[in-house]
């Protein structure tokens, strides 16, 4: 539940490298304390009494749940859980079926051993409140039901079995104005929605929507209500919650309203179209300090390309002080944004082709890491790829020709020119056999964010330094570089002049991991547009 800057990639991910925003000292860190008794509870006498309590937990039939404070069901009398969807801090969601209908759900379970203070319980309990509260809406998840058993609180919702939004961004891009519009206008909408109904979501971001389908016109729905309050007009906001990238300034300042929804709309929609967030730096603290300067870059690539009505509506979410900012209401009547409006259908840059653009301007060695990291990736850390991959290899063959990857990038909107294209398949043809296979192309367009994983990082080290001394020494690196036909005394110079910062003429881990994460923007949406 929020409190992340996760980019995670896929449904089976686990969030690693998120950015957790520190608690707040109003809302302190897990302290245990013991949860209040109830007046179901039997009450302890003040002294120890001869007999035992006369009423074990176990033997009442209808023992009474203390979160949802109605009696214990068995969800899986009512349905039949099946594989995983997603997870998060709290809760792993279930695909589930619903035994009499045969219709799906999803089922996000979280264990009761998780909830431990009285702020947990309130916390979750605020959730469904507001998730029942919210339901019916467009673009919001439906609520079906909550259950609870001695082990688990089990919310049963609407299926939404398109993914994640960030994942749709990071594995096909979007394609046009229109489409990031389109999308926008729905984030929006939820926005509007929210505070129409007294709510203020406080985390919003791309993993919070999910598509219905995976049709490219799906429709968005918001979820995860973790971090959202009923709005008490009057009541200024304290908390720091949220995810880095998409908190306002004002979120940091620890005095806010509602308007902080408006922001971090404004965020997505700035990368919506341009696949970078607005405010970027390596660490939480750099990230945050972006944010409070408050300058928005629409300067560099691709903005200069981007219409006016998309820059001036991003100009006006992000308004520094949040009583300047445009309001939701006001947004959804934004030329610009409206059906029909002026965004054009003009293509944009894809993710995909960007990412490639990157991988070609790196030094050998890295290029031969992150083939051992794209080796090592799980089928879930790579979904979205694989389906790219498919279809632009449209024979099936397996690899991708010069010839498909035209194709392929065309269709994914580019408007590169013949050289280009042959340049960034030399690039991605790492062994030189003049085509890409699916390793290749996992390699130049996966993304850079799986640098950050230090196991990742950590494996790829360790294939080149083959005798485990703690360093790649020459010897070590023209070994590795042969195999790929790349072995050759100048390329080995270059790696260790760009590399070797302590200048021992070795490479010891913290070289290598630098020059890893060196340049990759995009510990989520990463992709410095080199072009
Ligand atoms: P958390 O509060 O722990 O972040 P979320 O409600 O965001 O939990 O759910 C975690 C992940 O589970 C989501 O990012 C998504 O991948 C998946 N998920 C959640 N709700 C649904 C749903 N209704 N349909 C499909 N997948 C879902
Ligand atoms: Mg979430």
């Amino acid at each position: 539940m929020g409190l992340c800057a996760s980019m995670g990639l896929c449904c089976s991910k686990s969030h690693t490298h998120e950015i957790p925003i520190s608690s707040s000292s109003d809302s302190p860190p897990h302290v245990y304390r013991p949860i209040p008794i109830k007046s179901e509870d039997p009450i302890p006498p003040k002294r120890a009494p001869r007999n035992p309590l006369p009423k074990p937990a176990s033997s009442s039939s209808a023992q009474i749940g203390k979160i949802l404070l109605k009696p214990y069901t068995d969800v899986t009398q009512i349905y039949d859980l099946d594989k995983e969807l997603g997870r998060g801090q709290f809760g792993i969601t279930y695909l589930c079926t619903e035994k009499s209908t045969k219709l799906k759900y999803a089922c996000k379970s979280i264990s009761r051993r998780k909830l431990v203070t009285d702020k947990d319980i309130e916390d979750v309990r605020r959730e469904i409140a507001i998730m029942q509260h919210m339901s019916g809406q467009p673009n919001i998840v439906e609520f079906k039901g909550a259950y609870e058993d001695a082990s688990n609180l089990h919310v049963v919702m609407e299926l939404c079995s398109g993914g994640e939004l960030f994942d749709r961004i990071t594995a096909k891009g979007i394609y046009s104005e229109r489409e990031a519009a389109r999308i926008g206008r729905q984030i929006v909408n939820v926005v509007h929605v929210c505070h129409f109904l007294g709510v203020m979501h406080r985390d919003l971001k791309p993993e919070n929507f999910l598509l219905v389908s995976r049709d490219d016109d799906s429709p968005v729905k918001a979820t995860d209500f973790g971090l959202s309050v009923f709005i008490e007009e009057g009541t200024v906001y304290k908390d720091v919650v949220g995810s880095a990238y998409y908190v306002a300034p004002e979120v940091l300042k620890r005095s806010y309203g509602k308007e902080i929804d408006v922001w971090s709309a404004g965020v997505i929609l700035y990368i919506l179209l341009s696949g970078v967030p607005p405010f970027w730096a390596e660490t939480e603290r750099g990230i945050f300090e972006e944010i409070l300067k408050g300058h928005v870059d629409f300067e560099s690539e691709p903005w200069p390309s981007i219409s006016t009505g998309a820059k001036d509506l991003i100009t006006k979410m992000l308004t520094y002080d949040p009583k300047k900012r445009i309001t939701a209401a006001q947004a959804i009547e934004d030329p610009w944004l409206k059906e029909g409006g002026e965004a054009s259908d003009k293509p944009l840059d894809s993710a995909v082709l960007v990412r490639m653009k990157q991988f070609r301007a790196m030094n050998k060695l890295k290029k031969l890491a992150l083939k051992v990291i794209a080796e090592n990736l799980s089928e879930g850390e790579i979904q979205g790829l694989k389906q790219t991959f498919n279809s632009m290899d449209t024979d099936g063959s397996g690899t991708i020709t010069l010839e498909e990857l035209k194709v392929g990038l065309h269709k994914l909107g580019s408007k590169l020119t013949e050289s280009e294209i042959e340049a960034l398949m030399e690039a991605a043809d790492v062994d030189k056999s003049g085509t890409i296979d699916y390793i290749e192309f996992i390699t130049a367009t996966m993304h850079r964010h799986k640098l950050e994983k230090e196991e990742h990082l950590y494996k790829a080290f360790q294939y080149f330094d083959k005798d485990g001394s703690g360093f790649i020494t020459r010897d070590e690196l023209r070994h590795a570089m042969t195999e790929y036909g790349m072995g050759d005394e100048a390329t080995i110079d270059e790696v260790i002049e760009d590399v070797d910062t302590d200048k021992d003429g070795r490479i010891n881990y913290e070289e290598f991991a630098a020059m890893m994460r060196k340049g990759s923007v995009d510990n989520n949406y990463g992709q410095q547009i080199l072009s």
